[in-house]
């Protein structure tokens, strides 16, 4: 057999992660260690013992062979949290790439020692004999009288209990060495607290507990109890319920000593979202996101490690809570494209997550109401379990009627506002009625592109596929590449002269309310007016309370917000997001469009949506306004299955940048064919390769790229061809001049 090392990382509490040491594995102690064991090991010229975490085992060291010292001993058999994270961190680079160490700092996102905030308290000890003793003995020496101050200070404050190092400050003149004097005679005790910086400060309201309807009850009895899943989807639409169905399992997770993670995009984690679980669970929740100070995340981390919290509510990254006693993790929106990471390695957080629950005998429960065609396809296939919630849960409140208006028509009868007949009309009502309403409006297309008003038809560049934007004096310009086209008079598909730039941002779109409508009170939300710390929560909470009547806004305003008045939804033009040239656009034109109508009569009032729209004939538009999931995602499943998109086969981006434009090109073609034939060799005979090609942005900030696209069925054939590309550039000629990245499965093209 051969002899096996293992690569150590010893303290790694210090985020000193990039610090590798090898050490061998003797043989007793083979099969024993694995990827995340703790291992005692020999450290530095004294060989002082020290715990180390095994990232990665091998045949070949880096190290002098004669050289690497043996580990001494496994010392649990149990995998703690630092194991536990360290085996996810492997599996995570083994699927998506990237090195050890990219991994590792994902898992383990506390990089720098943040000081902590350490209050100390003093008293004076309980031993009077020995206290009288060290007066009378000290007393009658000047040199201590600042020790004697003290002593009197503590006396006199110390009745309500240990005295804060501020207080005695401000009470007595003595310093900082006369104190330690005491503290080293043990005539005073000192005390010391971690005072955390504490991420929630507003006062939040109390929400009285619900009583669980028969689907919910159904859902939660049904996940509690299955046991042979330990994935589920929880398929709910808008306002079903499906938060306080997570709040009931949660509860029974901590009645049974566990903790929970709830995983939310971070555009939805508003104040509403969270206080709903402070009032519920107190001071045992905590928060994770990304406005949070590097010292506030690093308290959260150490008060989650120290058991002093059992749920955590926040983003993707929440997921690596140090938490012993996992119980479960709960995706919320689990379709959402915030959950795929945009760093290497470009894991998906449901992905991970899966994993993560494995490790630790976890279950992991996936909500939406528009679920990943990945997650229903699982779900059908009966790998999740899965529960539906098919009504809304509060009293009254029924899915909104919802119209389509085909914006081509509004055209021909001379229409030319953004607001449709039929919208105008309904705003008309809506604020006679003094109830409210949200405009949306998609911006995932670009601000200020430009269209035939009369066919629909969009501009783009040639060079990239991507919408342009209308300039100043006419022109028309790509962001991406910066080329420029003067603005054509006439459309080139129709003729028409009514070629313009699309009303462009929220803001425009305001202005034209207030033109409209000028007694109108608007709440606008957007990248702008949300830039600064807590404004989208004030924006929110004004809206709420009704201080407004109307609130534009974009992708933000249609997560997961309840908002009781509004009974009136607009969706301004809800093509934009199909624009955008990628194999998702149609899902997320759907998803967009359902939980953007989802807003609207929540709470016993009858909602109305209307969609405005080019191409209203779309099967997304079309499922969209009947909030008919099923038949969406059939008709989505054929074209994917068509075009051998996911879920129906793996595929993933291999984008190759550098600053030569010629070694960019020459190697992606080298790697293409020797890829090839690689897979051929390994008798992978259905691997399809699209490409090389210019990447969408085929050139930033300097840097050229280019990518080719690989599919497959199976995940190991995609892993085992990832590891090929990464050996083939290291042994390259190319090595220094390249740089190869890939995204398994991505979340849009390249
Ligand atoms: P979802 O997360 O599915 O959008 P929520 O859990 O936010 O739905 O519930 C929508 C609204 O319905 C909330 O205001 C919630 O308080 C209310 N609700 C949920 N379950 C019940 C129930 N069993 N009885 C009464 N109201 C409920
Ligand atoms: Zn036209
Ligand atoms: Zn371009």
């Amino acid at each position: 057999m051969p002899v096996l090392y293992a690569q150590i990382i010893v303290d790694i509490s210090a985020g000193s992660l990039d610090r590798v040491f090898e050490y061998r594995i003797p043989g007793p102690l083979v099969g024993l260690v694995d990827i995340g064991t703790p291992v005692i090991v020999p450290f530095g010229k004294s060989d002082r013992p020290m715990k180390g975490y095994v990232i990665h085992i091998t045949e070949t060291p880096d190290y002098d062979v004669d050289k690497i010292k043996d580990i001494v001993q496994v010392t649990d058999s149990e995998l703690a949290i630092e194991g536990q994270l360290i085996r996810l961190a492997w599996q995570i680079r083994r699927v998506y790439g990237g090195t050890m160490n990219q991994a590792l700092k994902t898992v383990i996102p506390v990089r720098r020692q943040v000081r902590q905030n350490i209050r100390r308290y003093y008293r004076l000890t309980e031993d009077e004999k020995r206290l009288s003793g060290y007066v009378a003995r000290i007393g009658r020496d000047k040199r201590y009288k600042a020790r004697l101050s003290l002593i009197d200070t503590l006396k006199a404050l110390q009745k309500d209990g240990p005295v804060a190092l501020e207080a005695l400050k401000t009470r007595c003149t003595a310093g900082p060495s006369a104190l330690k004097a005491l503290v080293d005679d043990e005539i005073v005790e000192e005390l010391s607290q971690t005072q955390y910086r504490m991420p929630v400060k507003a006062r939040l309201p109390e929400e009285a507990p619900v009583s669980l309807n028969a689907a919910q009850q159904q859902a939660v009895d049904g996940i509690w109890s299955d046991e042979a899943h330990f994935a589920h989807l929880l398929y709910g639409v808008t306002g079903s319920g499906k938060t306080e169905v997570y709040m009931e399992l949660i509860r029974r997770v901590l009645a049974r000593g566990q903790q929970a993670i709830v995983l939310i995009p971070e555009i939805s984690l508003s104040l509403q979202t969270v206080s709903r679980f402070y009032s519920r669970f107190g001071g045992r929740v905590s928060i994770m996101n990304s406005r949070l100070s590097d010292g506030e995340k690093y308290d959260q981390y150490l008060r989650a490690k120290r058991g002093e919290i059992d749920i955590v509510v926040g983003p993707r990254s929440a997921l690596f809570m140090p938490f012993e006693r996992l119980g479960m993790i709960i995706l919320d929106e689990e379709h959402d494209g915030a959950y795929k990471s945009e760093n290497t390695p470009r894991f998906h957080a449901r992905e991970a997550a899966l994993w993560r629950a494995r490790i630790c005998g976890a279950k992991v429960v996936l909500g939406s109401a528009t679920p990943s065609l990945e997650s229903y396809t699982r779900a059908l296939a009966g790998m999740y379990g899965l529960h539906r919630l098919t009504v809304r849960a509060r009293e009254g409140s029924l899915l909104p009627e919802v119209s389509v208006v085909d914006l081509r028509e509004e055209f021909r009868l001379k229409n030319k506002k953004i607001f449709s007949r039929k919208l105008h009309h309904l705003m008309e009502e809506t604020l006679r009625r003094h109830e409210q309403m949200i405009l949306f409006l998609n911006r995932r297309g670009l601000a200020g592109f430009v269209s035939c008003r009369s066919c629909g038809y969009v501009f783009k560049c040639r060079h990239c596929d991507i919408s342009m934007t209308a300039h100043a004096g006419g022109w028309l310009k790509c962001h991406y590449c910066g080329f420029e086209t003067p603005l054509p008079r006439t459309c080139p598909q129709c003729g028409s002269p009514y070629v313009a730039a699309f009303g462009t941002g929220t803001q425009k779109v305001e202005q034209m309310i207030l033109d409209e409508f000028p007694q109108a009170r608007v709440l606008r939300l957007d990248r702008d007016s949300t830039a600064k710390k807590d404004s989208m929560d004030a924006i929110l909470e004004k809206f709420r309370n009704h201080e407004a009547d109307i609130l534009v806004g974009t992708q933000m305003i249609v997560k997961g917000h309840d908002f009781p008045d509004v009974t009136l939804v607009g969706i301004l033009a809800a093509d934009l997001s199909m624009f955008s040239g990628d194999y998702m656009a149609a899902e997320r034109t759907f998803d967009l469009l359902t939980q953007a109508a989802g807003r609207s009569g929540r709470s016993g009032k009858a909602g109305q949506v209307v969609i405005q729209t080019y191409q209203p004939e779309h099967y997304s538009i079309q499922c969209a306004s009947r909030q008919d999931y099923e038949s969406f995602y059939r008709q989505e499943m054929s074209y994917r299955q068509m075009l051998g998109y996911p879920p129906v086969l793996h595929m993933m981006v291999v984008l190759v940048t550098g600053r030569l434009k010629s070694d960019v090109s020459s190697y992606i073609r080298l790697l293409a064919a020797d890829l090839k034939q690689y897979a051929q060799m390994q008798g992978i005979d259905d691997m399809i390769l699209i490409g090389p090609s210019d990447a969408q942005v085929a050139k930033g900030k300097d840097i050229y790229r280019k990518v080719f696209y690989l599919k497959n069925k199976k995940l190991p054939y995609m892993i085992k061809a990832r590891e090929y590309m990464e050996e083939h550039l290291r042994g390259s000629t190319y090595a220094r001049s390249v740089s190869l990245q890939f995204d398994l499965d991505p979340m849009s093209m390249y």
